[in-house]
């Protein structure tokens, strides 16, 4: 019986099949040993008695704007954010950093600053924009997680949305790859010339706004991409659903046989239009936040499976970008990475009753399935990546402004309640977030 670098006691071990108290023996950043009183010494014990122990997170969608707009977040207070949130991997969209990772050279100045800043594992996501269809060859071999376009305006002017010749040939050429496309799917046409109708009438509250952002528009866009994704035999991948509506038009697609999964984020499942009109823009995404009725729908639909990826979009900016400004004008883009687990467990386990083991299938199991990291990712199995968030289920605190590890310390979720505390976040093997001693102080 040879020595663990760590050996995490008597935790209750989640994976998608149930929960079970064990021991888990880590050794060389790896899952070594998952048992019963593990017998063996180990540099450092930590005591789980009392404490669910689940998988790392895997953020599949985040915007850290580094390099180039490192003032909006940056890699190293974006990945503090995500480890104090018990996420241990995240995916970075090609954009809203400059240059956009659309290119090989933009591709190595990211990887470079994320090797050099941030504290847990990463993908970059690459960029498909009507300009580089020759790039994404050598974005794939560079390694890229996947390719992300727009349907309709990005609100970046480096970042081009994909009209339909792009998103087709792209389609083509990704699905020659075996990559993914992920796409943010709203109707340009639709969503244009509603914002300008609004705007010509003089109709600019937040209302407004969501009316100008339709389900519609985000239906008439998927069943579009959908219809290429077939023709084109490309993986697909629908970013940030806001409703029931759409997330079934993509249940009906995969009965047809198209390999097309879906995300929706935090924020459609515990915000709504009247939170958007007491908050403002600092609540101000696309596609908007809907109704109540919408996000119990949504909650239906993760319970039933049908949700297969929850991520952040974490996208923030500097608060003068929302402050001050009409709704329209206002950067869009919800600052809530490091809330996702707390508001899966508020929102999901305590007032909706979903088990762990759902949370942790779209949070943790599927983002790892589908974008192939689960050899080393996504559940706690003996020699996986010691990648582990450890939570107290009966601490709760209300999130403040001084919790929040973001650069700029705003979010919606800010003066919420939240039952289910991150204590420690383990990333390949080393605490990335919380004391030990935190974990066994709440044994006591
Ligand atoms: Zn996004």
């Amino acid at each position: 019986m040879s020595g663990y670098d760590k050996i995490i006691r008597n935790g209750l071990i989640v994976s998608e099949d149930g929960i079970r108290k064990s021991d888990i023996g880590i050794r060389d950043r790896t899952i070594a040993e998952i048992a019963d009183g593990i017998v063996g010494t180990a540099a450092e014990e930590i005591n789980a008695e009392g404490l669910h122990i689940l998988p790392g997170l895997i953020d599949t969608h985040v915007h850290f704007n580094e390099p180039g707009r490192g003032e909006w977040e940056g890699l190293e207070t974006g990945s503090q954010s995500l480890a104090a949130g018990g996420v241990t991997t995240f995916f970075d969209m090609p954009l809203n950093s400059t240059p956009p990772t659309t290119t090989p050279a933009a591709f190595d100045l990211k990887k470079n600053a994320a090797d050099r800043k941030s504290i847990i594992d990463y993908r970059l996501w690459g960029g498909m924009v009507p300009e580089n269809l020759d790039e994404l060859e050598e974005l794939h071999k560079r390694g890229v997680i996947g390719f992300k376009a727009f349907m309709s305006n990005s609100g970046i002017e480096d970042f081009g949305y994909s009209e339909d010749v792009t998103l087709f040939q792209g389609m083509q050429q990704i699905a020659r790859m075996g990559s993914i496309l992920a796409v943010h799917a709203e109707s340009n046409l639709i969503t244009q010339q509603l914002s300008d109708h609004m705007k010509q009438n003089g109709r600019l509250n937040v209302r407004d706004y969501c009316d100008s952002r339709p389900v519609l528009s985000e239906m008439e866009a998927v069943s579009r991409i959908l219809a290429y994704a077939d023709a084109a035999k490309c993986r697909l991948h629908i970013v940030h659903a806001s409703s029931c509506e759409v997330v079934s038009l993509i249940s009906d697609a995969k009965k047809r046989g198209i390999d097309v999964t879906v995300e929706t984020c935090p924020h459609y499942l515990s915000l709504t239009v009247s939170d958007f009109e007491e908050l403002g823009p600092i609540a101000k995404c696309a596609p908007p936040l809907r109704d109540q009725e919408h996000v119990e729908s949504l909650w239906n639909l993760v319970k039933l499976g049908e949700v297969d990826i929850i991520g952040s979009d974490h996208s923030p900016s500097p608060l003068h970008f929302k402050k001050g400004k009409g709704i329209f004008e206002a950067w869009g883009g919800i600052s809530g990475a490091q809330s996702t687990l707390n508001v899966l467990l508020e929102e999901g386990y305590w007032k909706r009753g979903v088990p762990l083991e759902k949370i942790i299938k779209t949070a943790c199991v599927n983002p790892a399935k589908r974008f192939g990291l689960d050899k080393t990712k996504g559940s706690i199995s003996i020699g996986k990546d010691a990648d582990l968030a450890i939570i107290d289920l009966k601490q709760s605190f209300t999130l403040k402004e001084s919790d929040l590890r973001y650069r700029h310390k705003y979010s919606p979720y800010v003066g919420r309640t939240f039952r289910g505390k991150v204590l420690l976040t383990i990333s390949n093997g080393n605490i990335v977030f919380g004391e030990k001693k935190a974990a066994n102080e709440a044994l006591s």
